[in-house]
């Protein structure tokens, strides 16, 4: 406000002077009120008021010179006001356009008007080209996205390129950073760069080109030569060592400024101190805001620097103290707030700050908001997170980053169908979006909608990356068909094949679909295994029943660089072999007892019937800790294994009464202990259990099916499945089976049904409509039949569907891999499973 009353009394001033000329009409007189007409205008433009500037002009053209027409243009050019320009540009004398200062300014109107031919064609009918005539040439192909222009005038300059346009040459490589920019960036260093200069500009120009070009060491050799540094160089090379990565680099140079910090210093050594977080830069970050002056105190920057640098240490109460004093917040202070509290996983403390918000929110703020919601998964977020995305403005439904945050959210709350309606609404999609929604796929177990994505990226030439190819892998092992694994395999880029996550991903697939002999090929190729690899061998052996091997790689691995997850794996090959004394030994090594592995340990016993010594496990947990829902389901599963019906009572009471909430766990239970009954012939306890299940807990049961691959293509069976084409002769298949199976002495036992029967069914009819069953006759009525039958599971195996199984493997002698929930299992044409009945 001062300023601008300022100018006006001097304007009024002036306008009285140059009245006062124009009655006087002296030549001196005129010149001295071009001068003030001149300075006046200047003052103007200085002040930003370039509207007033040009009425200036236009009340006293008749005095104007062509220093005041320039200015005039200057003003025009700022004010992106082509018309004004080009009416001014009429009135020129042709000595006018013919001043070097006036060209300069036009071809700077012109380019930042946009019109480069006009531009052009000006540059081109000057004969005496200078070196600010150049720059300006320079800036304008940058302002119209024409980088590659620039280095194809520089090719043609006539003249020593001097400061000015060395400092536009500089920033237009730095900017453009391709190799032809390198070459020229570099080659204007060494010919045209006079070291002995006083230019601190142009000096600081060239360390910023070279940081960009990421060559730190000839951009320190540059700072170490200058002379007079001010604090942009400090500026330019803490910039640059933070783009490097160099962060401690940025803080020994802090440490030696000997320039008060502005507000970009205190912006770059906050967040240098964020990159490092160690107790340096803990130490020079508290400092340094300790002493920053309250002028800054409000500046969103400055503050967005802190914030994250505050969060990043972990010190949330800090950081939310210095954002309550600040009074100017902005989206983007709040957006710091945000993540930080995400970054400190207090998820719910993101949507408390969301709520109190009054400002606009941007594609950032969704961003984070969603992926909060996606972590808590409860109520709350759900509600909020499911609002945001109606609320969400379309321009952010192109946006990669928020949309990936949405499909991620949306498939974490196992809402499927509107992740997939937001994907395809989406015009624009990334790698990463397709990885998104195959990893939501994965989460929510659909895996044959993965490898459906995956199989579009290939159609639509995207380069599928290393976590695509990840997600990819992880679906096959969902699936656990050999032949699809190996469909994926072969697409893996050689460079990716001996990437660790990648062998490791191998590893477990390979395992979990029955292939030891694969898994184990990867597992030999490792150059470098780490405890993931040696866990995932580890598990694959355990899954395919070969305990002794898994015990012998565990005891391969150094104890201390084994991890729960190593001992969990050991102890679970232990129990899927029956291998009860190197268990025993395996536990008692455990240094720290985790509530997994005591759960792995429960469970080795109660396959084993030793249900005392469980039980005696979970009072000593329990001593100090609260009860563990998993810990029960392990001691019931074995107790109904062994038809103890009374044990299973005595258990599934204690779960209701300490699991109340666990329904998902109660179901399982309540199936478990009406299987039980059944087996034991008292029906009217089972069907008692199966409908409090219904009342009480309400949700349904997991439903089983069963996959498996005909002619290169996936099938998928309910149990009691009629919509495979070719139904009717899997049915006949069976019921031939049936008569077969029972004279190698089978019987169906009525145990292993868990519904009741209904009139139109018998014992025999109910089993053989398992899931499992039906995919294996759809393989045995193929001709020929194949080789090997392959089935995925996604439940356990029941007991008749085992027995039967490993009959058929040796009526019609055939290989047999059936993967359940638990293991895989190799049913051989002699009659035997891998897993010897402990399953
Ligand atoms: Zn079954
Ligand atoms: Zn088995």
């Amino acid at each position: 406000m001062l300023l601008n009353k300022n100018i006006y009394s001097l304007y009024r001033y002036q306008c009285l002077l140059i009245f006062y000329g124009k009655r006087n009409k002296t030549y001196s007189v005129v010149s001295a009120l071009s001068n003030n007409l001149n300075s006046t205008m200047k003052t103007l433009i200085d002040s930003k008021e370039y509207k007033k500037a040009l009425n200036l002009l236009y009340e006293h053209y008749d005095i104007s010179t062509d220093f005041t027409k320039n200015m005039a243009i200057k003003a025009c050019t700022k004010l992106h006001d082509y018309n004004e320009g080009h009416r001014i540009l009429q009135k020129l004398s042709p000595t006018s356009l013919n001043d070097p200062y006036i060209q300069t300014s036009l071809i700077h109107f012109y380019m930042q008007s946009h019109k480069v031919d006009k531009a052009c064609h000006l540059f081109s009918t000057i004969v005496n080209k200078s070196n600010p005539m150049y720059a300006a040439m320079f800036k304008g192909f940058i302002t119209n996205k024409m980088p590659e222009k620039v280095f194809d005038l520089y090719d043609k300059m006539e003249i020593e390129p001097i400061s000015v346009t060395l400092n536009v040459l500089f920033n237009a490589c730095a900017r453009i950073r391709n190799d032809r920019a390198k070459t020229i960036g570099k080659r204007l260093l060494e010919k045209h760069f006079n070291y002995d200069q006083n230019d601190t500009g142009v000096f600081n120009s060239a360390i910023h080109m070279l940081m960009r070009f990421s060559d730190v060491n000839i951009a320190e050799d540059v700072f170490h030569s200058m002379k007079n540094k001010d604090i942009y160089t400090y500026g330019a090379m803490m910039k640059g060592y933070n783009d490097n990565e160099e962060y401690e680099k940025a803080l020994n140079l802090y440490e030696k400024m000997n320039v008060k910090p502005n507000e970009i210093i205190y912006t770059l050594v906050f967040n240098s101190c964020a990159q490092l977080s160690n107790d340096r830069a803990q130490i020079i970050g508290k400092k340094l805001l300790e002493q920053m002056p309250h002028i800054y105190r409000n500046n969103n920057i400055i503050l967005t620097s802190a914030l994250h640098m505050l969060m990043k240490f972990g010190d949330v109460s800090h950081a939310e103290c210095i954002f309550k004093l600040n009074r100017n917040k902005d989206i983007i202070c709040y957006n710091a707030m945000m993540k930080g509290y995400n970054e400190n996983q207090i998820f719910e403390k993101t949507l408390d700050l969301f709520e109190s918000i009054r400002l606009d929110l941007n594609d950032i703020t969704y961003t984070i908001l969603l992926n909060a919601c996606a972590q808590l998964l409860n109520d709350r977020a759900q509600t909020i997170g499911k609002k945001l995305l109606e609320q969400m403005p379309d321009i952010y439904r192109n946006n990669n980053i928020a949309l990936t945050s949405a499909l991620h959210m949306l498939m974490k709350f196992g809402d499927v169908s509107h992740a997939e309606h937001i994907f395809q609404l989406n015009r624009e999609k990334s790698i990463v979006t397709y990885g998104t929604m195959m990893n939501g796929y994965c989460m929510n177990r659909e895996p044959l909608k993965c490898l459906n994505i995956f199989n579009e990226i290939k159609q639509l030439n995207l380069v599928p990356d290393e976590i695509v190819f990840n997600i990819a892998i992880g679906a096959c092992s969902q699936i656990g068909i050999l032949s699809r694994c190996q469909t994926v395999v072969d697409q893996i880029p050689v460079h990716m094949q001996h990437q660790l996550f990648i062998q490791n991903a191998l590893i477990n697939m390979w395992g979990k679909s029955g292939s030891f002999v694969k898994a184990q090929q990867i597992f030999e190729s490792v150059s470098n295994p780490n405890i993931i690899t040696y866990n995932s061998m580890i598990n694959v052996y355990g899954l395919n029943g070969m305990g002794s091997e898994a015990i012998e790689l565990f005891r391969h691995v150094p104890a201390n660089e084994r991890d729960d997850i190593s001992y969990i794996c050991a102890l679970n090959a232990c129990s899927h072999s029956g291998l009860l004394a190197e268990a025993r030994i395996i536990f008692n090594q455990v240094p720290t007892k985790t509530e997994k592995i005591i759960t792995t340990m429960i469970d080795c016993l109660c396959r084993l019937f030793l249900f005392d010594e469980a039980e005696k496990l979970i009072y000593n947990y329990e001593k100090t800790n609260s009860p563990y829902v998993v810990m029960y389901m392990a001691m019931l599963s074995g107790a109904r294994n062994h038809r103890n019906s009374q044990l299973c009572d005595k258990i599934y009471n204690r779960m209701k009464s300490l699991f109340p909430d666990e329904k998902q766990s109660l179901i399982s239970g309540a199936v478990l202990l009406s299987n039980v009954y059944s087996s034991v012939g008292e029906y009217e306890q089972a069907s008692d259990i199966r409908s409090y299940q219904r009342k009480e807990l309400g949700v349904k049961v997991k439903a089983g099916m069963s996959w498996t691959e005909i002619n290169g293509e996936l099938v998928q069976f309910t149990a009691h499945d009629h919509s495979h084409p070719r139904s009717a002769e899997i049915f006949a298949e069976f019921d031939h089976l049936a008569v077969e199976l029972i004279q190698h002495g089978h019987t169906f036992d009525g145990s292993w049904i868990t519904r009741p029967i209904n009139n139109d069914e018998t014992i025999q009819s109910v089993l053989c409509g398992h899931s499992e069953k039906l995919a294996i006759g759809l393989n045995l009525i193929q001709r020929p039949v194949p080789s090997i039958i392959q089935v995925t599971k996604n439940l356990r195996i029941c007991g008749d569907c085992h027995s039967v199984t490993k009959l058929i493997a040796k009526i019609r002698q055939v290989d047999i891999i059936i993967r359940d929930a638990n293991r895989v299992h190799h049913f051989f044409q002699n009659g035997q499973c891998s897993c010897q009945d402990h399953f």
